[in-house]
């Protein structure tokens, strides 16, 4: 099999389209599927040599690995500038195994506080059963992070953008903190995209996707990867996923690989659509808030800017009349569909109170400003105008 290796000087477009390609013997265009759990070997000893150590496209299971997958992790792993990816079932399988491949009993996480609920389940249910001890913090307060750090803390954990209310996390300044005590940076940046912030640039060592999200792009599978360090994820993760089970499934590597030749054109288109459609919703006296971090009136527009290229593809919209008029606001759609998915070419609308973040008590949710008032939008692909047309006529109907 030829191998097309990664080419760090290309610019990131061209990256997304070429990086980590190989080609079988017949020399196909597109990225072939390589629907196999299992690979021949061609004697008893070869199969023994390469269970003892296994080069590079040297296959044995493919919950271990598989040249599809393979592709897929290399493409992503050159996007996101690290030395090595490993691909997992989902994204929280991606999340679950970043964390729990390096922490042991005794450990001690940083974390801020404003997650989506599976990372929250995670790191307040998950890792404490088994002696992790975890701090939460506001994770806009650089000062919360400095104070809660201790010569134990292993890991800083946080979503570079919070779901569904779209506060900043100050990559540099945080990664700075934790990088004095040893710990290691791992940021879930689904909200982000692949395309819009250097992560491991600001100062991350470790990147976590929901690829089910942006790098899918059109709703169809699920997946997750982990992207860091040749040593982070050869030594700690691999092992740990290889024999848990996270693995992804070759059909989804596929779909994704071929979704990450245009995942750079969708995420800039839809986030020129979330700009203008905040920009155009500002003002709405149907609406309290419009939470964007493209617009000045974000309260970190300017780290916002300074981390990311775009405001991102999502945002969130605080109705004045409270749940009764988000409901009627939502019911009232005619393009944008009820659902919980984000990152879609199809535009989604979600009232987090009441579904994605229904787990979280009240105070809870006041905490995190998930109000009953607040419905978070993952803009589409369709046409700018036709969405400003359908949001504002199911504003006047809230
Ligand atoms: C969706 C999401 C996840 C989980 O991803 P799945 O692919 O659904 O498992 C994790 N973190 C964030 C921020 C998400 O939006």
């Amino acid at each position: 099999m030829k191998d097309d290796h990664q080419k760090p000087k290309l610019n990131a477009r061209t990256r997304a389209v070429h990086a980590g390609t190989r080609r079988s013997q017949y020399g196909e265009v597109s990225e072939a599927l390589f629907l196999t759990q299992g690979f021949v070997y061609d004697s008893a000893e070869a199969a023994e040599a390469r269970f003892i150590h296994s080069e590079r496209d040297q296959f044995i299971y493919a919950r271990y690995g598989n040249p599809t997958v393979a592709m897929f992790e290399d493409r992503i792993a050159s996007l996101e500038g690290t030395e090595a990816a490993f691909a997992t079932a989902s994204g929280m399988a991606a999340v679950n195994g970043a964390l729990t491949s390096m922490l042991r009993a005794g450990d001690h996480v940083v974390s801020a506080r404003a997650l989506f609920g599976s990372c929250l389940y995670i790191l307040e249910d998950v890792l404490t059963r088994y002696g992790v001890e975890v701090t939460f913090v506001d994770g806009t307060d650089l000062d919360q992070w400095r104070a809660a750090m201790r010569p134990e803390t292993k890991v800083a954990f946080f979503e570079s953008l919070s779901n569904p209310t779209l506060e900043v996390i100050d990559i540099a300044g945080v990664s700075e903190i934790a990088h004095r005590v040893g710990a290691t940076v791992i940021v879930d940046n689904v909200f982000a995209t692949p395309v819009f912030q250097d992560t491991i640039g600001l100062g991350a060592d470790v990147v976590v996707y929901s690829a089910t999200k942006h790098i899918d792009g059109q709703g169809r599978v699920l997946g997750g990867v982990i992207c860091g360090t040749q040593d982070y994820i050869r030594k700690t993760v691999e092992p740990y996923l290889k024999h848990t089970g996270g693995a992804m499934s070759p059909f989804n590597a596929w779909v994704l690989l071929k979704s990450l030749e245009t995942v750079d054109l969708r995420c800039r288109a839809q986030a020129e659509t979330a700009l203008a459609l905040a920009q155009g919703l500002e003002g709405n006296a149907a609406l309290a808030r419009v939470i964007y971090p493209g617009l000045a009136s974000h309260p970190q527009h300017g780290l916002a800017m300074g981390q990311m290229e775009k405001g991102g593809t999502v945002m969130a919209l605080e109705l004045a009349g409270g749940q009764a008029a988000a409901f009627r606001f939502l019911n009232a759609l005619e393009i944008v569909t009820i659902s919980n998915n984000l990152g879609d070419a199809k535009s989604i609308i979600t009232h987090p109170a009441t579904t994605t973040h229904q787990r979280l008590s009240d105070d809870q949710k006041s905490v995190l400003g998930i109000t009953p008032g607040l419905v978070r939008l993952s803009v589409g692909l369709e046409d700018a105008g036709d969405l400003l047309v359908d949001l504002q006529r199911a504003l006047d109907a809230a």
